[in-house]
């Protein structure tokens, strides 16, 4: 009886537009500091609009960098090592995609290898080049989560986020010692309410 309905297509992540100009971001900032009463020409603020688009490169360099060649490098030699690789406190700095604010906390990240492990640094660097980007902490814990997943493909990914977020402290609700923590299990940490436990000990320990 229901017609199958065509679901609209949802807007891509990434933009496909060209980029401004440098000049034009600058400007923009300029727009803003006039914006909130100030005087974008005294000699405080003549500069500021270029380290504000300098330090915006800094934030959102992740845009610029490929999970698939920080991910292509493998190795099979494990000895015969079965067990979960767990990295913790990984801390990464992000910005909220809502208000451009700063989020920042410690990642932590286990996978039980399927005959293929990957170096250590490259976990922690996955992360950044997703932190590094406007984000949802939701959406950061999915595609650290999903990245592992299609290079890697492990019999489970593990993957937990801490994190503080300035928009909470420092407007709206003003709560400063709030911490929000996202999780996400695939695999045998999806099945296996002990590996869970494990994990939720080892992070802890
Ligand atoms: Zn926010």
């Amino acid at each position: 009886m229901s017609k199958k309905q065509t679901a609209p297509k949802k807007p891509k992540l990434v933009s496909s537009t060209p980029r401004p100009a440098r000049e034009e971001a600058e400007a923009a900032i300029r727009t803003l500091l006039a914006w909130v009463g100030e005087n974008p020409e005294r000699e405080g603020l003549r500069d500021t609009p270029r380290r504000v688009i300098k330090a915006f490169d800094e934030y959102c360099a992740g845009y610029n960098m490929n999970a698939g060649d920080i991910l292509a490098k493998t190795f099979s030699e494990t000895g015969g090592y079965d067990g979960a690789v767990l990295v913790k406190h990984i801390e990464f700095e992000s910005r909220c995609e809502h208000h451009l604010a700063p989020f920042l906390g410690k990642a932590h990240i286990s996978y039980i290898p399927s005959g293929k492990i990957v170096g250590l640094s490259k976990i922690a660097r996955l992360v950044d080049i997703y932190a590094r980007r406007l984000q949802t902490q939701e959406r950061l814990t999915s595609e650290i989560t999903n990245a592992l997943q299609k290079h890697l493909k492990p019999k489970g990914i593990a993957v937990m986020l801490e994190a503080e977020h300035f928009c909470m402290k420092v407007r709206g609700v003003h709560k400063d010692h709030a911490v929000t923590v996202t999780t996400r299990f695939t695999g045998e940490y999806q099945k296996d309410d002990d590996l869970r436990e494990e994990f939720f000990a080892q992070v802890r320990g």
